[in-house]
């Protein structure tokens, strides 16, 4: 099969149009030649490209990246609060013992 043979091909490949054996040399074809390979490759994410912007999948995929980015924006301020308020914690426990021991300074 020649490279003008297999780009022929490639449309009727991405609709699964392609009898047997036309599709078994047309395998062999792509697995030897980058060339055709690389125009397979092209051809088929216009085609995916296209059919998800139809299908409106791509708006659906930008609203799971919005969705994911503020999900982790949420953790990241709920680990950041987390860590000020030990940083706060780790504060209140030094007042407690300086005043537990100035009180027992006094007393004592
Ligand atoms: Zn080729």
């Amino acid at each position: 099969m020649k490279c003008k043979d297999a780009e022929n091909m490639i449309p009727l490949f991405l609709e699964d149009d392609l009898d047997t054996e036309d599709l078994r040399e047309f395998m062999e074809h792509i697995n030897k030649c980058e060339e055709c390979k690389e125009e397979l490759t092209i051809q088929f994410l216009v085609l995916e490209g296209l059919a998800r912007l139809e299908a409106g999948n791509v708006f659906d995929l930008k609203s799971e990246l919005e969705l994911r980015m503020e999900e982790a924006v949420h953790a990241l301020r709920v680990r950041e609060s987390m860590q000020w308020f030990l940083y706060a914690l780790d504060g209140l426990v030094v007042v407690a013992a300086v005043t537990l021991a100035a009180l027992l300074i006094t007393i004592g």
